[in-house]
């Protein structure tokens, strides 16, 4: 497709999603995501040589919230290679991602890195491997982006680690089976930072192009390998949206990852990314007008490899 082509489908996405733009809940269990406008809407593609595409509010920044588990995971692949899936498994759980019971049951082993759990043992990894995880995260997307100014919101930042008592209790119980490298405090500082981050539809898509083009960066160094490239695709797929990744593996059929801020990202490997924003999202945490706006897309292009 054109670069005109891309840009007639972003309109038409956007067209396709206004109905559903406002539906959902906005996620106020952490209060300041609560206070966000539920009737915005933005939508974008990156396509592999680095160009753009956007409609709606793409340029708005939001909160990347899980999305975020994305980059950590493909940092830490890049340190160390396959030594993570020592601490963190590659199954979908079904159940809610900040769910205690699979956890328990795993003893301390969370299900996949984009459960909470999974993700805090990420991040604690990250941090091990390079003594700061939010600032890898942050420096990994400011390079894609080639935005300098990218940081968290330290309102959401304070918001979250003031009420992330769920998340406290599933860090301490995989580091009572011996699973956390560092203190629980500072892993979990750094894990509700990088959730924090602000970014836009436009810059996201830009972001999360390594995935596209098979393991490389903007600047044409490997950030995976494709092995671990098309791992990180095939975990989005099967976990990216929650307990109900098969229900988005059905309506959309690509790697998807969601967070609770109302973004999904989906990368359909070789060509693009294309990320949706709508802050309402369903009861499992996906944003119900991102989600109708993914499928609108993959329909209009016939983008799925499935
Ligand atoms: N920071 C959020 C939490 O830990 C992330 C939730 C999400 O987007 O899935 O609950």
């Amino acid at each position: 497709m054109s670069a005109t082509d891309y840009q007639d489908v972003v309109e038409r996405v956007v067209a396709a999603a206004r109905p559903y733009v406002g539906a959902g809940k906005v996620a106020d269990y952490i209060p300041s995501l609560g206070e966000v406008d539920p009737n915005r809407f933005g939508f974008a593609v990156a396509t592999v040589d680095g160009r753009v595409h956007g409609g709606g509010e793409s340029a708005t920044p939001f909160t990347i919230e899980s999305i975020s588990k994305l980059f950590a995971l493909s940092l830490v692949l890049g340190h160390d290679g396959k030594e993570i899936w020592k601490r963190v498994g590659q199954e979908p759980t079904g159940d809610p991602f900040n769910s205690l019971i699979p956890l328990q049951l795993s003893k301390g082993i969370p299900g996949n890195p984009f459960v909470n759990p999974g993700a805090i043992v990420v991040t604690d990894q990250l941090l091990h491997d390079t003594g700061d995880a939010y600032g890898a995260i942050r420096a990994l997307l400011r390079a894609e982006t080639g935005d300098p100014q990218l940081h968290v919101d330290a309102v959401t930042a304070h918001s979250e680690e003031t009420t992330g008592n769920r998340d406290r209790a599933l860090a301490y119980l995989v580091a009572d089976f011996g699973n956390m490298l560092n203190p629980v405090p500072e892993t979990l500082n750094h894990y509700f930072r990088q959730c924090s981050i602000m970014i836009s539809c436009e810059k996201l898509a830009l972001a999360a192009l390594f995935l596209a083009r098979r393991g490389v960066r903007a600047d044409g160094s490997r950030l995976l390998s494709e092995e671990d490239a098309r791992g990180v695709n095939a975990i989005m797929l099967t976990c990216g949206t929650y307990n109900e990744a098969g229900e988005f593996a059905y309506r959309v059929g690509l790697p998807c990852k969601s967070g609770v801020g109302g973004g999904i990202l989906a990368v359909v490997p070789g060509r693009c990314t294309a990320v949706a924003w709508g802050p309402g999202v369903d009861d499992k945490g996906n944003s119900v007008s991102a989600a109708a706006a993914l499928e609108a897309f993959v329909k209009l292009t016939g983008l799925s490899p499935l």
